[in-house]
């Protein structure tokens, strides 16, 4: 049977040891441990990677610590507009979605746009639309308010500055959530979903629902799903090229993740990491920042959940 394994990531960022208490370390641990035991119970039940992705995404979208569905931050007008997407890695079907607002889980939103829609990437109101035909409750706003989050906007509202959720110093809440998977037959599949940044405007839009930038899969190489500044990830095309550098130059998952992370996104000045699996079931989690939520879990029954660099 093929080693199957999944990775799960919260953002990465200013995450120094010592700056949240031990509770919230606690918190955030075991979160990400709830939404990779369920996506690994999938994997070990012969579930589809995809079904996997979703499923953990989902749970990572429903708590409040995390800069997507319900933990999302707000817009420069007060709102939240949420983007995810989600891509499987046997046909090269994908689905994703931008400025929405008001839906529980936007990953499940992403994965119908694949499914249902014929499309790959809808935005909007037309998004709100397509959810309200198939039967999507929308959420109220109070869902979506959380105190730290507003009073993180607050400190900027009304200014010129916007801010990537991990880029505070302060004691805060922190990032974009991914998972990647590798099925008991070999298939792929990657899925990010995000708030976007604090204070954004202007239907402003980073590189998670951008398939190729922020979330790709491919049976043939890798799947991955990226957190950091959004503008450098879209600039850099960081998933698609880990993919390149494994299609082309011949390179490994390992020494393909590192080049982006530590050398190409770098050199454009992107701080971020991603988390990214291959058709063996290896799994990389490079990241250029001090730290980065994340976590896997592999059938040869390696595993790991860190948030600091080791
Ligand atoms: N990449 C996301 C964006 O730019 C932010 C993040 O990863 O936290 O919207």
């Amino acid at each position: 049977m093929n080693t199957f394994s999944i990775a799960i990531h919260g953002g990465a960022g200013t995450l120094l040891k010592g700056q949240m208490s031990d509770e919230k370390e606690i918190a955030y641990k075991s979160a990400l441990k709830s939404a990779l035991d369920k996506g690994y119970e999938i994997l070990l039940g012969h579930g589809h990677a995809l079904d996997a992705v979703v499923e953990a995404v989902k749970i990572l979208e429903d708590s409040p610590l995390f800069n997507a569905g319900r933990g999302s931050v707000f817009t420069a007008t007060g709102n939240h507009e949420m983007d995810a997407s989600i891509m499987e890695g046997f046909g090269l079907e994908a689905g994703a979605v931008s400025l929405i607002s008001g839906i529980k889980n936007p990953i499940k939103l992403a994965r119908d746009v694949m499914e249902k829609s014929g499309h790959v990437f809808l935005a909007g109101e037309g998004a709100k639309q397509f959810a309200k035909n198939l039967g999507y409750q929308t959420e109220e706003d109070a869902y979506f308010y959380d105190a730290l989050r507003h009073s993180q906007w607050q400190e900027i509202k009304g200014s010129q500055h916007f801010q990537l959720d991990h880029q505070t110093q302060k004691d805060s809440k922190y990032g974009t959530v991914g998972a990647v998977a590798c099925d008991t037959f070999g298939n792929l599949a990657a899925g990010t979903s995000t708030g976007g940044m604090t204070n954004k405007k202007w239907g402003r839009i980073g590189d998670s629902p951008m398939i190729g930038a922020g979330n790709y899969a491919n049976n043939a190489t890798c799947a991955v799903s990226c957190t950091g500044n959004g503008e450098f990830f879209i600039r850099g095309v960081v998933a698609y090229d880990v993919s390149c550098l494994m299609e082309y130059k011949g390179m490994t998952l390992a020494e393909a993740t590192y080049e982006v992370i530590h050398h190409r996104i770098l050199k454009l000045g992107g701080e971020g990491g991603l988390i990214a699996v291959d058709t063996n079931g290896n799994i990389a989690m490079p990241f250029n920042t001090e730290g980065m939520y994340r976590g896997f879990q592999k059938s040869n029954g390696d595993q790991m959940i860190a948030i600091y660099k080791e």
